[in-house]
């Protein structure tokens, strides 16, 4: 029959308009346009993650079975939302100031950015949501197959196997193109938060709309719906009090640990105000989407066959009443939370797994020396792409293996009790100062391994996993081990039974081995900043990076933030610091501010250990453990405020310096150019007088004797003019008494005719030039003529001065905001840090002078550059002589 085409054509259709909303939403979001993206109103839909295929589908199947019990998954979340100011909030300013990452990064950088606790948690929570992702790859399959029997087709998608592997590969590749194409430095993902909001949409529309043809159409009103329920089982379920509490109390933890929970709510969040909105919105939206589980419930047990699936009737009921549009409505509602859940879980799985586990292996097979000289940046979004993939593997072979048979619910109990393992380790490290990394540790493996007995093993069923006689007679045969019946209390309830020991020892060994242990410095530290994070938002010293080489730091942040990023973050440093040019001082403050940049892309221990391998020496100074020890507020703010009086001292002291020092040089400068202007015009005069007193007096002179003093004479003269010529370029440039001729013209033609000119001559000696011509197609409005005379000096500088054995001169032209930046990189042995100050004054020659010019270039294309209202100025870090020509916006008249 049609359905089952029409079925994937819609589906084909859905997650291409997906595509097309998170690639518009990116762009907008580059283009600057992006505000609404970030409204609380698509924060509070992107939680809606929270509702996966298990609430979509599950919620009903749960009612089914156990009555108003699947209230308390809504319950947990709701007080964890309306109770924001207590912790979320927390949560929230911790991962801002601290660039946290992922809920692995928050409890290794509280615990003195500690990699082994990010791959404990890291594993754990790989292990924690593989089921999860399986339950959403068998329920996508589940509701296709409604769709096969309905339809009786079974030939063309009886290979559920098959559907699922697809439904995987698609996700994979969606969250790889959203969620890896560039390493933003706060991990934020506009289009993939935007494509999920959509889904939230869409999944709470298609329930409703069902709810709604339920209680209206089938039923008939709302009267008859009560009646109903009130005469069905549901409406007599026994509420068990244990059970509801230690269920909201799961679901509430789960909702602050799950990885994609932390992922959407604290990582994506760009502002602490959107917890105001989404603290009644959500709550609003979970009871919404709860508002008709009951009377589908009631109705599918009512009307369907003996023995249907209860988990589908949301599907199954439109099909059974011949609302096949309906259905369809209701198939893309429960694929919306399948795949929304899925693409955000290994969207944050990916960042934690590539951070910790990846990365530091990768650092530490190459060593430091790579990572000045490899492309970090790369290295880390492969590693992010594969993660992406092996976790939506992982979930796939959990599908294929598990045999998709438990229902729906019990999975997703099982994984909400594995993450919540986080809960005490997390709140401990927000809240109280003591909690140290050890304890962190044992924390953590006392829960998971109670977790993985007690529940994780049991929930494949007897002598899957766990032996039946493990289950009666307890490990060894020691019966106070059963695993539904630790230290002999029986009669719980074996998922309340599960939960209470799992947490409850996991928080009491990490409590006391807290308090057994004492924390490095480091983690008091970080202690300090996460448990007092509203008292000091601002940074601890945690570098003294006097060894510090800026230039070093440049090229590593290059090769992790990225070129531009990179250059911007080190230019606005150099500026606020009052230094010139685009490497600041490595002062602590930089070090911090550049950790933390750095740790969006590579997360804090990774980027804490980069740094310091390249500052080297002790990454916590003495000033840190007396910060430590300056406990109280009033400590704080004290040397908070004379720090930063100091700290302005020291910046207008630095200035002052920088002042002095180039007057001086200035000073030295102008005296010596007098002496340089008579010397440069003498040597060419002596020669003419000389040689032109030859021929004047001497008769007997052979005709090619006169033939060659005469072109003597007359190089000498072009010389002395190009001299001259230059000087009074210069001195009408710097009395500015020029007039620009304003010209319009391609980008691309003055750059050939500058390269044809200074290529032109002097032997062509086999300077490479290389363009990427794309990007130069830009209509300027400028000077063109003087723009030229810039490129030209600079080409020749590269052609005169390049000391490279096959020398090569790089064109890149940038567009960054309005500006055009055009850098010349050759691949020479570069300008040394102190001669870079002072190659933009007027005589100034440094190195070897081969080519002997009078070192006004430079110089004059300073000039030239202020009128034209852009600038040039020397680029370091980039391996040979670097120049950077920026045209301010005004003279680009349109990207082509
Ligand atoms: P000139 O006009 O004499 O070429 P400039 O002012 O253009 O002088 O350059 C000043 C000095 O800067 C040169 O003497 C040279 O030592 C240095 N310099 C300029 N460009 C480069 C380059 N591409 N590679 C190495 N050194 C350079």
């Amino acid at each position: 029959m049609a359905t089952m085409n029409i079925l994937v054509a819609v589906c084909l259709v859905y997650v291409t308009f997906l595509f097309a909303v998170a690639f518009g939403a990116e762009r907008a979001a580059r283009q600057g346009q992006g505000g609404w993206l970030r409204s609380p109103l698509v924060y509070t839909l992107s939680l809606s993650i929270y509702c996966t295929a298990w609430t979509f589908y599950g919620a009903v199947g749960y009612a089914a079975r156990s009555g108003m019990e699947y209230l308390t998954i809504y319950i947990g979340p709701t007080l964890v939302m309306i109770g924001w100011w207590w912790c979320l909030r927390k949560l929230v300013r911790i991962g801002r100031t601290q660039r946290v990452t992922s809920i692995a990064d928050l409890i290794s950088s509280r615990y003195g950015k500690s990699n082994l606790l990010a791959i404990g948690v890291t594993v754990l929570a790989v292990i924690g949501t593989t089921p999860y992702i399986a339950l959403q790859l068998q329920s996508v399959t589940l509701s296709f197959s409604v769709f096969a029997d309905a339809s009786e087709s079974n030939g063309a998608l009886a290979d559920m196997d098959s559907t699922a592997l697809l439904v995987a590969m698609g996700l994979a590749l969606f969250t790889i193109l959203f969620g890896t194409r560039n390493l933003d430095v706060n991990e934020r993902h506009h289009g993939v938060v935007i494509a999920i909001a959509v889904e939230a949409i869409v999944k709470l529309f298609a329930l409703l709309c069902v709810g709604a043809f339920v209680v209206w159409g089938v039923v008939g009103g709302v009267d008859e719906m009560m009646a109903r329920i009130d005469a069905s089982e549901i409406g007599h379920w026994q509420m068990r009090g244990d059970r509801w509490a230690s269920l909201i109390f799961l679901s509430a933890a789960a909702f602050l640990c799950l990885p994609r929970m932390f992922q959407v709510m604290v990582v994506e969040n760009d502002d602490e105000g959107h917890l105001r909105t989404a603290s009644w919105a959500f709550p609003a939206y979970l009871m919404v989407m709860s508002l008709f589980v009951v009377p589908i419930a009631v109705t599918g047990l009512d009307l369907l066959p003996e023995g249907s699936n209860p988990d589908l009737f949301v599907l199954t009921l439109p099909l059974a009443m011949g609302k096949e549009g309906l259905a369809m409505l209701s198939f893309i509602g429960g694929f919306s939370s399948a795949t929304s859940m899925v693409i955000v879980a290994a969207l944050a799985l990916s960042t934690m797994v590539s951070n910790h586990i990846v990365m530091p292996i990768w650092l530490s097979l190459t060593g430091s020396g790579a990572m000045v000289s490899g492309d970090v940046r790369n290295v880390v979004i492969m590693a992010r792409r594969f993660s992406i993939a092996g976790v939506v593997v992982l979930g796939y072979l959990y599908f294929r293996f598990s045999g998709g048979g438990a229902a729906l619910a019990s999975i997703g109990l099982v994984s909400f009790a594995g993450v919540a393992q986080f809960l005490p380790v997390l709140l401990g490290g927000v809240f109280w100062r003591g909690a140290t990394r050890v304890g962190a540790f044992t924390g953590l493996s006392v829960g998971f391994v109670v977790w993985v007995y007690c529940l994780l093993l049991p929930s494949f069923g007897p002598d899957v996993l766990m032996p039946t006689q493990i289950m009666q007679e307890g490990l060894f045969g020691w019966s106070w081990l059963r695993p539904q019946a630790l230290f002999g209390i029986e009669g719980i309830d074996p998922m309340v039974h599960a939960i209470l020991w799992s947490i409850s020892l996991n928080g009491l060994s990490f409590v006391l081995a807290s308090m057994l242990g004492f924390p490095t410095p480091l983690e008091r530290l970080q202690g300090a900043q996460f448990v007092n994070v509203y008292e000091h938002s601002s940074t601890p010293q945690s570098w003294s990076g006097n060894a510090a080489q800026s230039e070093d730091l440049m090229i590593m942040s290059q090769r992790i933030l990225g070129a531009r990023e990179a250059q911007a973050l080190f230019e606005s440093e150099a500026r606020r610091q009052g230094v010139s040019g685009y490497l600041p001082d490595t002062t602590p403050d930089f070090l911090q501010a550049l950790e933390r940049a750095l740790s969006g892309s590579v997360g804090t221990a990774t980027a804490h250990a980069m740094i310091g391998q390249i500052v080297g020496g002790a990454s916590v100074s003495v000033e840190d453990l007396l910060a430590v020890a300056d406990e109280t507020a009033q400590m704080m703010e004290y040397s908070n405020r004379l720090e930063a009086k100091s700290e302005e001292q020291a910046r207008t002291a630095r200035q002052l310096r920088q002042a002095n020092e180039k007057l001086q040089q200035i000073s030295v400068q102008k005296d010596a150019f007098l002496s340089q202007v008579s010397h440069e015009l003498r040597t060419p005069m002596t020669s003419i007088r000389a040689f032109s007193e030859i021929l004047r007096d001497s008769e007997k002179l052979s005709e090619t004797e006169q033939v060659k003093y005469a072109s003597i004479i007359h190089d000498e003269a072009l010389r002395l003019t190009r001299l001259l010529d230059d000087l009074l370029d210069l001195s009408v440039l710097e009395n500015g008494q020029v007039n620009l001729n304003i010209q319009q013209g391609q980008l691309s033609r003055v750059l050939d005719h500058a390269i044809a000119s200074a290529l032109t001559g002097s032997g062509q000696e086999g300077l490479k030039i290389s363009r990427d011509t794309a990007q130069e197609t830009v209509l300027l409005s400028t000077d063109l003529d003087r723009l030229s005379q810039v490129f030209i000096n600079l080409i020749s500088n590269a052609r005169k001065y390049c000391d490279a054995e096959v020398p090569e001169l790089v064109l890149r032209v940038t567009h960054r905001d309005d500006t055009i930046l055009i850098d010349f990189i050759d691949n020479g042995s570069g300008i040394s840090k102190n001669d870079q100050a002072v190659i933009f004054e007027k005589f100034a020659r440094v190195g070897a002078m081969r080519a002997g010019g009078a070192g006004l270039g430079l110089a004059i294309c300073r000039e030239i550059m202020a009128r034209l209202g852009g600038s040039v100025s020397y680029l370091p870090g980039q391996g040979g002589a670097a120049f950077r020509v920026i045209l301010p916006a005004s003279s680009a008249m349109a990207a082509q």
